[in-house]
């Protein structure tokens, strides 16, 4: 069993990364820069955004958070987002999901530039992915695509079983695995909660990626040997004996699959950790383009 490193992936990234920058900046260039926009005071989410914040300054680019309180009507956030589209010295940023329930997430997400929608939400980016143009593919599946890469997982001509059907996971990353691409040509195969006899389907698998968040809920039953297993999964449960009090749980039934598979990613430590990577790597794309 190899376990697919996500920390180390990513880790390895973000050296890429830093790198490019500094050569930009030793020929006097600016730094790429990313805005994040967060409404409210959800923990979670702070974490998350401060994560983001704190791996643009890692990289050397510039970083802008702009956190607003939870009444911001619906006019107000798009307002600061019309500012952001215009502005030239932001070269991409995202609005940090989910937001308070007055506020129409869809609107929102259509209203920032294209051009500088890093987290790949827009409707014209998801359409350009769903065509195989150049576009910028959302941070998971983006991670997803880098990890088999880096780790050589053939995917051409491979049985790809992708469980869970969100337009953030499951559905860009069963059209990505189909289409003509270096990690590709897979016959994919998209799962969802009304599926029948997920189990026969699974065991025909030579990769599947979970991405339902239901804890522990592939088992080695439900796979056959050899398999790649790609856990998307993270779940908060409560464990007294860790010290924040909860500890992650992952799509994957680890110890019960671990003598099946070839490669499987761990929870935590697998696709989570690639996720803030490849929204840096979307951000030094966006300013690549908006140089060009
Ligand atoms: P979601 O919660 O929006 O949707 C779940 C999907 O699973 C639905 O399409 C549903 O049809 C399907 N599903 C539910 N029960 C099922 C069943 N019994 N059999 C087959 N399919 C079933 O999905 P999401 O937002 O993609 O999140 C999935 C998990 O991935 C969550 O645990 C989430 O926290 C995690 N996640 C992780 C990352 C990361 O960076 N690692 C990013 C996004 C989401």
């Amino acid at each position: 069993m190899i376990l697919l490193d996500g920390k180390k992936t990513s880790a390895d990234i973000k050296e890429e990364i830093a790198l490019e920058v500094a050569e930009l900046k030793a020929q006097d260039k600016t730094a790429p820069h990313l805005a994040a926009i967060i409404v409210g005071n959800d923990g979670a989410s702070l974490t998350y955004v401060n994560a983001k914040v704190k791996a643009c300054e890692r990289v050397g680019f510039e970083s802008t958070l702009i956190r607003l309180p939870e009444e911001t009507t619906e006019e107000d956030l798009l307002n600061e987002i019309a500012v952001l589209n215009v502005d030239n010295d932001i070269n991409g940023f995202i609005v940090q999901l989910p937001l308070p329930n007055h506020i129409d997430e869809q609107k929102v997400l259509m209203a920032i530039d294209p051009e500088k929608d890093v987290d790949g939400f827009h409707p014209m980016n998801v359409g350009k992915l769903a065509l195989n143009l150049p576009t910028f593919i959302s941070a998971t599946p983006f991670g997803i695509l880098e990890l088999l890469e880096r780790y050589n997982i053939e995917t051409s001509g491979k049985n790809v079983v992708v469980i869970g059907r969100s337009h953030i996971v499951g559905s860009p990353m069963s059209i990505l695995l189909a289409q003509k691409r270096k990690v590709g040509n897979a016959t994919v195969t998209l799962t969802h909660s009304r599926t029948k006899d997920l189990e026969s389907i699974t065991k025909q698998a030579d990769i599947i990626v979970a991405a339902l968040g239901i804890p522990e809920f592939l088992k080695g039953e439900m796979v056959k040997d050899g398999v790649v297993i790609i856990d998307v999964g993270i779940t908060r449960l409560a464990d007294p004996s860790k010290k924040n009090g909860f500890r992650l749980v992952g799509d994957v039934d680890f110890n019960g699959v671990k003598e099946k598979v070839s490669h499987i990613t761990p929870v935590p430590g697998g696709v989570g950790p690639m996720t803030i990577a490849m929204l840096l790597k979307n951000t030094l794309l966006a300013y690549y383009r908006q140089e060009s």
